[in-house]
């Protein structure tokens, strides 16, 4: 069996082109953008990069990105004088602070300061929570773990009585999306670096999300035959053979497990592209809620 690949440039292409349309009705209707504050904390590479990124993104669906670029040594009272300066500003509907901070940075103490309804990453303490309880529904569910629930649903996966077996409990990946996978009522096991034996679960899983950070981990011969895979790890490594000395991959080794599973993520082009959707989708719903209170 050869399974099915999960493309998400291709389903981000398309939902991109709906938001492009859907911030185009709102400036129309409004007279100013949508429009995304982001909170960048020092000159890590890779986060430089993903900001990068999500400014292009940004551009190209007509929503206006407001970037705070703060030095490394930037002080807390700095860093969460931008987020206020986000929340009290009333042409901003959505806010991303770029994780991680520097380490002497209080990242939660951050987190709990941006204004729930401009939480368009889903990373506020609250959003978090709501989404942890039966019958409540939080403003935002976090770009990737939702990311994942589109790739599920775009690969036709029943999740209702689903085995789901999630690798990695992570506030940011591997929790909520737990809690989203048992929303929709799946019966999910999470797997962490203490579990014993994870081949064991995997055995039985329907579904399966990687959030663990340890390229090329799982095999495929631990996957059940059929099972939906979805590979949140993203990874640099190594690859005298690539023009750049390096490429990116997936905690799953896909080689193996393309010919186990039913349908898969690669990495690149799978989770990653729908992350930063997941983002633009947050901030067009934050818009839409809080136009109608603004006054500019
Ligand atoms: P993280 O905070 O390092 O969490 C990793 C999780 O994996 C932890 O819960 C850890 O268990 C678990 N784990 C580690 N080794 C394990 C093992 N041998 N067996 C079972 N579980 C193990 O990582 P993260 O922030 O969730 O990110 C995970 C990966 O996703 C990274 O590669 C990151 O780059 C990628 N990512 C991609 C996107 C995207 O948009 N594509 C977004 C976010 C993250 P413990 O809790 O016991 O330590």
């Amino acid at each position: 069996m050869t399974a099915t690949i999960l493309d998400g440039t291709v389903i981000s292409q398309r939902m991109r082109a709906e938001i492009a349309q859907d911030a185009a009705r709102f400036e129309q209707q409004y007279g100013y953008p949508p429009a995304l504050g982001v909170v960048l904390v020092g000159d890590d590479p890779a986060s430089e990069q993903y900001v990068r990124m999500k400014r292009r993104a940004c551009e190209q669906a007509g929503i206006r990105s407001i970037p705070h670029l703060l030095p490394t040594d930037s002080t807390q009272e700095q860093v969460e004088a931008a987020v206020k300066s986000l929340n009290d500003d009333p042409s901003v509907h959505g806010i991303l602070v770029q994780l991680p901070v520097p380490p002497h940075i209080d990242e939660e103490a951050v987190l709990r300061l941006i204004d729930i309804s401009k939480d368009s990453d889903g990373v506020h303490p609250l959003n978090i929570g709501l989404l942890a309880m039966k019958g409540r529904e939080p403003l935002f569910v976090s770009a990737t773990p939702s990311g994942c629930l589109v790739l599920l649903k775009e690969a036709g996966a029943v999740l209702p009585g689903a085995n789901a077996v999630v690798v990695g409990r992570s506030n940011i990946v591997g929790l909520p999306v737990s809690l989203l996978l048992m929303k929709e009522n799946a019966t999910v096991t999470i797997c962490h670096s203490r579990t014993r034996d994870l081949p064991d679960y995997l055995r039985n899983a329907d579904i399966v999300v990687v959030a663990m950070n340890r390229p090329n981990y799982i095999k495929g011969e631990w996957l059940k035959p059929g099972a939906v895979v979805i590979d949140v790890g993203t990874s640099k490594i190594d690859d005298p053979t690539d023009s750049r000395g390096y490429r990116w991959v997936g905690d799953v080794d896909f080689d193996s497990a393309v010919k186990v599973a039913g349908a898969i993520t690669k990495v690149p082009g799978g989770v990653g592209p729908m992350t930063i959707t997941m983002l633009l989708a947050n901030t067009m719903k934050a818009a839409w809620r809080l136009a109608g209170k603004a006054t500019l």
